[in-house]
């Protein structure tokens, strides 16, 4: 993909502080991190978001998520997030799909959702069956 930042880490043609790669994902540090070792797990094959994702980069992006999580709570903090933001509303600014794998220390003071709402009678029941419906 033409003008697609991650696409040109990829291929080597914007350097990135690497911390995993295998034949279908690359791993590297956020470049403006929420706390310092924030990583960025990239699938190779471009797609937008979580929902267009071939299914395999979706399989292989998890495991390799998981295998750098392990490292980071080795080598950091043993807690973190690991986060998507899909989508403009949701925070996404780089179009290529990516996880967020976060290190987290006790009290560092970051937040992610300061607000619980409340669900009206009977509210609940009719998302819940919204969502069931779409299922596939
Ligand atoms: P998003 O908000 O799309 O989920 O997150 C995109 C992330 O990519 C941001 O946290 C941003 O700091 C990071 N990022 C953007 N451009 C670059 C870059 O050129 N290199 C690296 N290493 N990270 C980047
Ligand atoms: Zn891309």
């Amino acid at each position: 993909m033409e003008d697609c930042i991650f696409c040109k880490i990829i291929e080597g043609k914007i350097p990135c502080a690497k911390v995993y790669e295998d034949n279908k994902v690359i791993g590297f540090l956020d470049i403006s991190p929420n706390n310092k070792g924030h990583c960025l797990i990239v699938p190779k094959q471009h797609s937008t978001n979580l929902l267009d994702m071939e299914e395999e980069d979706l399989e292989a992006t998890m495991k390799a998520a998981r295998k750098v999580a392990q490292a980071v709570s080795k080598s950091i903090n043993p807690d973190f997030n690991i986060i998507i933001n899909n989508g403009k509303s949701a925070g996404q600014l780089v179009f290529h799909s990516h996880m967020h794998i976060i290190p987290r220390f006790d009290n560092d003071g970051l937040k992610f959702d300061t607000r619980h709402m409340k669900y009206a009678e009977s509210e609940m029941q009719e998302y819940a069956e919204k969502i069931r419906n779409h299922i596939q």
